[in-house]
């Protein structure tokens, strides 16, 4: 089962592992930017249409 922490968006904090954020880059017709969200190491990606394995 994949989860955040194989995620290529996901970025763990450093002084807790199991907690990060899904950083995602976002293009629109007029300006792309980021758009980030707390997540855990361990939810459940596979119902997640962003998900990216990390390589
Ligand atoms: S929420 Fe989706 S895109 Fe974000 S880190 Fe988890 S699997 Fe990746």
């Amino acid at each position: 089962m994949a989860t955040c922490k194989e995620c290529k968006n996901f970025f763990p904090l450093t002084d807790n592992p199991a907690k990060g954020d899904c950083v995602q880059r976002v293009v629109d017709p007029r300006q792309a930017y980021y758009k980030s969200k707390p997540v855990n190491a361990e939810d459940d990606a596979a119902s997640c249409p962003s998900f990216q394995k990390r390589s």
